[in-house]
């Protein structure tokens, strides 16, 4: 059996307007899913997000949000 990437129907965004950069979705993230981008925002790694929802809930602002892949 080939190794193919595991597709989800859904996926975790940041919003880079209501993030303030508190750092709780990157400790409570066990997958390396929470990473800092290039324009020094959090940002979430589709590739090791195993869409567990614990940034999700641990966010205090409601900067992350659960979208629908198409
Ligand atoms: S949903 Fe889970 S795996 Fe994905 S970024 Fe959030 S904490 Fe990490
Ligand atoms: S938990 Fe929410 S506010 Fe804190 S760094 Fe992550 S996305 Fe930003």
């Amino acid at each position: 059996m080939t190794a193919s990437k595991k597709t989800y129907k859904f996926s975790y965004q940041i919003d880079q307007a209501l993030c303030m950069a508190c750092a709780a979705c990157e400790w409570e993230c066990r997958d390396g899913g929470i990473y800092i981008d290039e324009t020094v925002n959090y940002a979430i790694n589709l590739d090791n997000c195993t869409r567990c929802g614990r940034c999700f809930r641990a966010c205090p602002t409601g900067a992350i949000s659960r979208v629908s892949n198409p």
